[in-house]
């Protein structure tokens, strides 16, 4: 539709409603055609999704590809593989009293009119992923993608509607006015990842019409770090995990927990890690992204000095670069240790051994993944049994998320539901209870 001024957003939903109400998003063949295209859009606006992402958050090409553009790819690939199977109406037993003749199943209906709503560290995938379960699922949509990665938000804004049926999904750029206005409409599902603050406003919103909500939200992400473990891979995928992107990664490790010990011995394993990723002088990698705004560089500057510096620690305000920084003896209570980083900070907190640390992180909001390092079973084991998390990661940090069979999101503060392969599909339809009792 071509429009002089912006649509509103009552407009805007009351149009997708219209579409939806049609049944056109539901045949499986509308569905596929639709992630096709988005496929398509990905494959062949890849180069300027890229570049949005490199003006937005200084990523490197390969990053862009590997983390966003690629990603998706890989969720609409697994999707269209997988959705007749995943759509599938599933047999229930009946109970004797019914009789022979009666059966009972479950069956997949599409909601109607879905809300997503991106946060600005990943802006591409954050907003395409859950655009997909959506699709794929049979819904309208309406995407927000963040204000504060412009870049990515105007290409997506540009690109979608010249891809996707423009009856049944629409982009709606802005930032707090403009997604105050689209919370006060009424949606079938609204799907939100950012901080835990918005996730309040949203779930408020979603109340006063009984919309259902899924919240993607962030917190601390500990990495415990057994002793007897190869510290040099251990600090290497450390510092993969928590650099990328510059730390702002909503699953990166938050901090390490430690013995004293090992700690000493990990310091100088991090600093070769972070050397070896990025070079001496991390501002000159084209692999090191960048700080969103000066706000976020200035919030992340004055945490710094929450501890020793092991390596970086330094930043230049105008480039919005901090170098990769790991700091040491860092007080659980220090202000690096009172709020999510989401930054390049690396801290490492000493407790005496696992007990401790177990105790450490029940003492906190349950975090969106934790991460162990450990050879040991046993230990293995009680960190599973005995705290709870969105996501567990033996070895290797952020990549549970790559799996589509996996269920991607958080608990507690970390957030509510989960995404991601089929699982997106239970996200966004209704599962309903269909009995069959023939009449003659
Ligand atoms: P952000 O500032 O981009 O906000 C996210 C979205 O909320 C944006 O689209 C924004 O326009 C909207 N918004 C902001 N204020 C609003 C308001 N008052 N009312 C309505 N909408 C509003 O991103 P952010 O929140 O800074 O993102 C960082 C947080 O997100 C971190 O806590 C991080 O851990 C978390 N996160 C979680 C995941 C996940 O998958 N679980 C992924 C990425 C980020």
């Amino acid at each position: 539709m071509n429009h002089s001024t912006p649509e509103q957003p009552a407009d805007v939903v009351a149009r997708l409603r219209a579409t939806f109400r049609t049944g056109r998003t539901k045949p499986v063949a509308w569905r596929m055609t639709q992630l096709r295209r988005l496929r398509e859009m990905l494959t062949d606006h890849g180069a300027d999704l890229a570049a949005a992402l490199q003006a937005d958050l200084g990523k490197s090409v390969t990053e862009a590809y590997r983390t966003e553009i690629d990603f998706t790819v890989r969720e609409i690939d697994h999707t269209l593989e997988h959705l007749a199977d995943w759509l599938r109406p599933e047999p229930a037993p009946v109970p004797a009293h019914l009789g022979a003749d009666a059966t009972a199943w479950t069956q997949y209906d599409p909601l109607g009119v879905v809300l997503v709503i991106a946060p600005w560290n990943y802006p591409a995938q954050l907003l395409l992923a859950p655009v997909v379960g959506a699709l794929a699922a049979g819904n309208a949509v309406v995407a927000k993608p963040s204000e504060m990665a412009p870049a990515t938000s105007a290409a997506l804004a540009r690109l979608l509607p010249a891809h996707l049926d423009t009856d049944a999904v629409a982009v709606v750029e802005g930032g707090i006015p403009e997604t105050t206005a689209l919370l006060a409409e009424r949606f079938d599902h609204i799907f939100y990842t950012g901080n835990g603050t918005v996730g309040r406003i949203v779930m408020r919103a979603a109340a006063e019409h009984l919309t259902p909500v899924t919240l993607e939200l962030g917190g601390k992400s500990p990495a415990f770090v057994d002793r007897d473990t190869d510290l040099d891979v251990v600090a290497d995928r450390l510092a993969r995990g928590k650099f990328l992107n510059a730390g702002q990664t909503c699953v990166a490790p938050d901090y390490v927990l430690t013995d004293p010990a090992t700690a000493a011995a990990l310091e100088p394993a991090l600093a070769r890690a972070v050397e070896a990723l990025f070079g001496t002088d991390p501002a000159a990698s084209g692999e090191y992204g960048r700080i969103v705004n000066e706000r976020h560089f200035d919030r992340l500057s004055g945490l710094v000095d929450s501890g020793r510096v092991v390596v970086g620690g330094v930043g230049d305000r105008t480039a919005k670069y901090l170098a990769p920084t790991v700091l040491a003896d860092v007080d659980p209570d220090a202000p690096v240790m009172r709020e999510e980083i989401f930054g390049p900070i690396l801290p490492i907190v000493s407790v005496l051994g696992l007990d401790e640390a177990i105790a450490f992180i029940n003492d906190r909001d349950k975090p969106l993944a934790l991460y162990v390092f450990s050879e040991s079973d046993g230990t293995r084991r009680r960190i599973a049994e005995e705290t709870s998390s969105g996501g567990l990661g033996y070895g290797l940090p952020l990549a549970h998320l790559t799996v589509s069979d996996l269920p991607f999101g958080g608990v507690g503060e970390s957030g509510m539901g989960n995404y991601h392969g089929r699982y997106s599909i239970e996200t966004f339809s209704h599962r309903k209870a269909v009995l069959d009792k023939p009449l003659g």
